[in-house]
């Protein structure tokens, strides 16, 4: 896989997502101008939610994440995962919380070859539990106005039952790359809360437009 990696290198060198220099994926430049900024965010259903950096129309991190998305670049969530990791430390404890990707449909994850939520924490030595299913394939949130985001997403997520023994009196942190409106966010937590958790938080990387 190495070997195959170098020879893709060679052909196809790495180039910077954001502007365009040779070498890595995202240059170090521009990975330390994405701001950390730890921002919380209300939303109904939640206990609290954390943005983890700075978030702004057409800044870096935006770049980064629709590369990620929509250019298939899996190797990106993984440059995210130690402050991910810093900020759960710092704010949870470990044993008594569950990390829950937020899931696409599996059309969708298909479509990418994998679902960026679960792709940022599938290294974090926590426990992962990919317990919400999406069970309609809705069209993405950011391309409807704000009233018609909640009617899309209505009835389209659901707890896996084989997941429940796993949530029993734990407290849930869902993981997300962008809240936007927060109507996702807050239709996981409901759901979540509807089949008996007490406490659900979130983390994404940012939030905004
Ligand atoms: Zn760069």
């Amino acid at each position: 896989m190495r070997v195959l990696n170098s020879i893709l290198n060679i052909i196809f060198p790495k180039k910077c997502v954001c502007c365009e220099r040779d070498g890595d994926i995202l240059c170090r430049g521009c990975f330390l101008s994405i701001k950390k900024v730890c921002r919380r965010i209300s939303l109904p259903h939640l206990d609290f939610v954390c943005a983890i950096y700075r978030y702004e129309n057409s800044g870096v991190l935006q770049k980064v994440i629709k590369s990620m998305k929509y250019r298939f670049l899996r190797d990106i969530p993984r440059l995210f995962e130690y402050d991910i990791l810093d900020f759960l430390e710092k704010n949870f404890d470990k044993s008594s919380f569950v990390l829950v990707p937020v899931p696409l449909h599996p059309k969708r994850e298909k479509w990418r070859g994998f679902n960026q939520s679960f792709e940022l924490i599938k290294n974090l030595d926590w426990q992962i539990v990919p317990a919400i299913k999406r069970t309609r394939n809705t069209k993405p949130q950011a391309e409807l106005a704000r009233y018609e985001r909640l009617e899309n997403l209505n009835g389209a997520f659901t707890v896996h039952p084989s997941a429940l023994p796993k949530l029993l009196n734990k407290k849930i942190i869902l993981v997300d790359d962008v809240c936007t409106t927060g109507t996702t966010l807050s239709e996981c937590a409901r759901v979540l809360k509807g089949a008996g958790v007490k406490e659900v938080y979130a983390v994404v990387l940012g939030h905004g437009g």
